[in-house]
């Protein structure tokens, strides 16, 4: 599937420090010290209410973490995924009159085009669903064939007693599983299941809806979870370094699709670390699509609030926060971003490649540093502030603040 164009990144003097990360599976901060290779899978949009200022937050910290990757001189190989068929999208499809493959582009469109206003670097590998359909399946028919999956009817679903460290990532106890599981998209009362938890790898084909030919599976569709474990191990090879997405995935998704890898690969830990970023909250809620209190990056972008703004309210947050969104949090951002840009034009030539002065070389070398201690925005934005009142102004800090926070004050 078609990505986005990526904004140009400008070369830093020197090397930032390779990133210490906060591990949701061992709740510790961790080095991830990969070996000239970062490997980054996120859990991609479902396209029906895109992009709101959850998801936002969600891309550009993960863009961050890649930007301060390249800035420690590995290579990133990331990998995001669009569930392009799925029932809340089928059932918006239904409910609005107009098919499910229309919403399904329109919405991934628009999806793209917030991206690259938010100057977001595209993953290397983003993939729909309906174009990994071969991929499922075949992971399916493993499962099935190792005695890791079980049909029921035409349905297929994973077995989780097989897996013995099912559970390790969120560590929730029996009854929490199983609210969440109701509550995200599981189906605990389905008849003729081993046990209530055990997910959807294959759904057989339902009069009404879309279903391709899964070969032995007879004709259906992915389910959730197989869809992300399938895609990362095609195109990352197991095992990747982060497996990252908001805090509603830890339970089931994340949990899911990583004991699925497991099963697929008899690799005990697929992904190595797992990062996971907080709620956005409006008017008292999580922002989501069934309250229905969303907050549209299009539409502030088409109220005419610059997407540096935007960008730098997202980034005043620590990633792994839940918040809540206020009108104060733009009016923050724009005045930063005003002060940023006032300092910039005083920049000589806006140009870089010029030597570095002691003032700019302590800016940088603050900014690395809060970065690498698990992508401490709100403190390489102080870093910027201080900059912007007193600093010198030169190149070698505007090419660090577009570099490593993505915002280009040229
Ligand atoms: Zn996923």
């Amino acid at each position: 599937m078609q990505s986005w164009p990526a904004p140009v990144l400008p070369e830093l003097p020197g090397r930032g420090p390779v990133p210490r990360l906060h591990d949701t599976a061992t709740g510790t901060n961790v080095e991830a010290s990969p070996d000239g290779v970062a490997t980054l899978y996120v859990c991609g949009i479902t396209p029906y209410d895109s992009t709101h200022l959850g998801h936002a937050f969600t891309y550009v910290a993960f863009d961050t973490l890649g930007r301060v990757w390249r800035d420690a001189g590995l290579q990133v190989r990331y990998a995001q995924n669009v569930t392009d068929v799925d029932d809340p999208l089928l059932e918006r499809a239904i409910a609005t009159g107009v098919a499910w493959e229309d919403l399904a582009a329109d919405q991934i469109g628009l999806f793209r085009a917030d991206m690259e206003s938010l100057r977001v670097i595209p993953p290397e590998h983003y993939v729909g669903v309906v174009e990994s359909i071969g991929l499922v399946v075949k992971a399916v028919v493993r499962l099935l064939a190792t005695g890791a999956a079980y049909r029921v009817d035409t349905d297929v679903y994973a077995d989780l007693s097989v897996d013995p460290r099912f559970g390790s990532l969120s560590h929730l106890g029996a009854e929490e599983m199983d609210a969440f599981f109701a509550e995200r998209g599981g189906d605990p009362e389905r008849a003729g299941k081993r046990h209530p938890l055990d997910p959807l790898l294959w759904r057989g084909a339902r009069v009404g809806e879309p279903s391709w030919d899964g070969r032995s599976l007879g004709r259906g569709r992915p389910g959730w979870h197989i869809e992300c474990a399938a895609i990362a191990e095609h195109y990352l090879g197991v095992p990747f370094l982060v497996q990252g997405g908001g805090t509603d995935l830890i339970f089931p998704h994340h949990e899911m699709s990583t004991s699925h890898l497991r099963l697929m690969t008899s690799c005990p830990d697929p992904a190595a670390v797992f990062i996971h970023t907080g709620l956005v909250g409006f008017e008292g809620h999580k922002m989501s699509k069934s309250r229905g209190n969303l907050v549209f990056v299009s539409r502030l972008l088409a109220d005419g609030v610059p997407a540096g703004t935007i960008r730098l309210a997202i980034l005043a947050h620590h990633y792994a926060q839940d918040w809540e969104y206020t009108g104060a949090d733009l009016a923050t951002a724009g005045e930063r971003l005003a002060s940023w840009r006032a300092a910039a034009a005083t920049t000589p030539d806006g140009g870089s490649g010029d030597e570095p002065g002691s003032g700019a070389r302590e800016t940088l070398a603050r900014m690395r540093e809060a970065l690498a201690d698990n992508l401490d925005t709100a403190r390489a934005l102080t870093a910027v502030d201080d900059w912007a009142e007193t600093g010198t102004a030169e190149g070698v800090v505007l090419d660090a603040v577009d570099a490593l926070l993505g915002i280009d004050l040229r």
